[in-house]
């Protein structure tokens, strides 16, 4: 057995216990199925053809007996549809937690080379998929093996050449199953995956409403739906189509077979060559003996796509994340908050150049020191790197002395904040959003925070204070109230080291104005690491860093830097606006 299936395997660990009771079940179903035709066949010879000496008492005993297994048939099924269903449900929901557990450990490069919306699915559809196997896989070969064996047996038992007549018919009416089944399949698949074609370009116009309406682009939008709705439909058209072929041919073949026994069933009757009773037992058996091939098609289908989905789900389990703390890694608690970069060389991929060549550079503990040059030399890498979430390909990063390679993850990231441009706010209230820098926060202590960055009065006059819900990432907000949120965050974390990543790129003057006073506030004290485009930003800086493709240009304070007249002397002379 090869790793995946005993790993497909072992979620079924935890309901062996329901599996049995439900693989028992199916056993019971099956058997009782079978002994109904036999239990008709013990009246229509016995009672019926008048050979019992007391026909009424054998009636009511048999029919006694027929309602005890109809009852018990009916429990056990019922155990079957309801807890077996759980069962899969179950095993299901221990899959999602454990791939959605899965991505929390995953390290940043997975997210760089992924698609969220795939993701998504991922956690949902291709897992959803699953149930339906795990659940009905073992249950269905059961009942199809038990069905089909029986019934053979007890059309051996009545006549053998009418069960051969009815075999000859089994083997095309299998292939013809398997074969509309498969294009069933596909269909279904391609339908699939053109609902998601939808589901992507409806998210993508929703979402970009605002830029479609403002280039009356949306006459573009609704073509583009519509093509995509069209080819929704075509898919379907052929699902449909297969379907319609499956279901009509299994009732077609049904009905030869049932022809071909009434005629070869009724002239051996005329040759008085079989019983009335045994044509009638014959009936009610091929029922029983066509619905495995039709349970197994369908076993085939949940097969297919149970396999698919879990191949997926392995896909992403078996991402190993790119960097984890070492065995001997040490949790900090008390941080000053010297950074340093010793000769860091980093490129993002095997394949890719290198970002950063050979960068050295001291912060020490307090230091307010402010990154700039042009856009895409590699300042927002060099300060990811900085909470490692991208390992350097040579050279180390030192805090207080101390490797971060030898500091846990979680420790290190405790200690560092980060504000950035792009604010990401959770769906929720304001509070929420402002606790999500330290989770044990009282309102109090909230409030305090939202004080510092200078987002209170603004919080207040919202229509529920800190209770607003600020909708989907925060589009009830403006640019500037949103990053005041995400810096209050970081006044409730209170790390000992800060980045700020043009936190203050895009905003107004006015907003600006507000959110750079809270920066101020916050950096008291504390390490802090400014990448910034405007100059009033900048120039307070203990040390100004410039940084160009091809490392550090230059270090110096305004005042120094101006008088080399180099690199930060022109950038300066053009406002620092890149
Ligand atoms: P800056 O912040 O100075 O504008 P960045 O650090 O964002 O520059 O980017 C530096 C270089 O690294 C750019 O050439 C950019 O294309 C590349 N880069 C940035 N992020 C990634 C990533 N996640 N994967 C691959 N390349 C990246
Ligand atoms: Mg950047």
């Amino acid at each position: 057995m090869n790793s995946r299936t005993k790993k497909f395997l072992s979620y079924y660990k935890p309901y062996l216990g329901l599996l049995c009771v439900d693989l028992a079940c199916a056993f019971v179903v099956s058997a009782i199925t079978l002994m109904l035709p036999l239990c008709i066949r013990y009246i229509t010879i016995n009672v019926l053809e008048g050979n019992s000496p007391h026909p009424l008492s054998q009636i009511y005993t048999v029919g006694a007996v027929m309602l005890a297994m109809v009852i018990i048939h009916t429990l056990c099924d019922m155990f079957i549809s309801y807890k077996g269903h759980m069962m899969g449900a179950y095993m299901e929901s221990d899959m999602r937690r454990e791939l959605f557990d899965h991505f929390q450990k995953l390290s940043f490069s997975f997210y760089d080379e992924n698609k969220t919306g795939q993701l998504m699915t991922r956690t949902t559809n291709d897992i959803l998929s699953l149930t339906e196997l795990y659940h009905h896989g073992p249950e269905d070969i059961v009942i199809s093996i038990l069905k089909f064996l029986g019934a053979f047996i007890i059309l051996m038992y009545i006549d053998v050449k009418l069960t051969l007549i009815v075999f000859l018919f089994l083997p095309f009416m299998a292939v013809f199953a398997f074969y509309f089944n498969k294009k069933m399949n596909i269909a279904l698949r391609v339908s699939k995956d053109r609902i998601g074609d939808i589901n992507e370009q409806v998210e993508d116009s929703l979402s970009g409403i605002r830029v479609v309406k403002s280039f009356t682009n949306e006459l573009v939008e609704k073509k583009k739906f519509a093509y995509a709705n069209g080819r929704f439909v075509d898919s379907r058209r052929e699902g449909y189509k297969s379907e319609t072929y499956f279901h009509e041919g299994l009732v077609g073949f049904t009905q030869l077979i049932t022809i071909a026994v009434i005629v070869f069933g009724g002239a051996a009757i005329v040759d008085a060559k079989l019983a009335l009773a045994d044509l009638l037992t014959f009936f009610l058996c091929i029922g029983i003996l066509i619905e495995p091939i039709q349970r197994l098609v369908n076993f085939a289908r949940l097969y297919q796509e149970g396999i698919t989905g879990f191949d997926r789900f392995m896909e992403i389990l078996e991402v190993e994340p790119d960097i984890e703390d070492s065995v001997d890694a040490a949790e900090i608690t008390q941080v000053r908050g010297r950074v340093t970069f010793q000769d860091v060389s980093f490129k993002y991929k095997e394949d890719y150049g290198y970002v950063l060549n050979h960068v050295s550079l001291d912060i020490e503990a307090g230091e307010y020191v402010a990154l700039v040059g042009p856009s895409g030399v590699g300042k927002t890498t060099l300060c990811s790197l900085i909470p490692r979430f991208y390992e350097v390909n040579e050279g180390r990063i030192l805090l207080d002395g101390r490797d971060i390679r030898d500091i846990t993850q979680r420790s290190l990231r405790k200690h560092i904040g980060m504000v950035q441009q792009d604010v990401f706010l959770f769906a929720g209230s304001v509070s929420d959003n402002i606790r999500y820098g330290s989770m044990e926060a009282g309102m109090d202590e909230i409030i305090e925070a939202a004080k510092k960055a200078n987002a209170h009065d603004f919080i207040m006059a919202l229509p529920d204070g800190y209770h607003t819900d600020i909708g989907q990432r925060g589009v009830k907000l403006s640019g500037g109230q949103k990053q005041r949120l995400s810096i209050a965050r970081v006044f409730l974390k209170n790390p000992p080291i800060l980045i700020f990543d043009e936190a203050t790129s895009s905003l107004d003057n006015e907003s600006e104005r507000a959110v750079q006073d809270s920066l101020e506030r916050l950096s008291d004290n504390r390490t802090t690491l400014v990448i910034a485009h405007r100059l009033s930003t900048v120039r307070n800086a203990q040390r100004i860093v410039v940084l160009s493709q091809n490392g550090i240009e230059e270090v110096g304070t305004h005042e120094e830097l101006i008088a080399r007249k180099g690199v930060y002397a022109s950038l300066s002379h053009m406002q620092l606006t890149i």
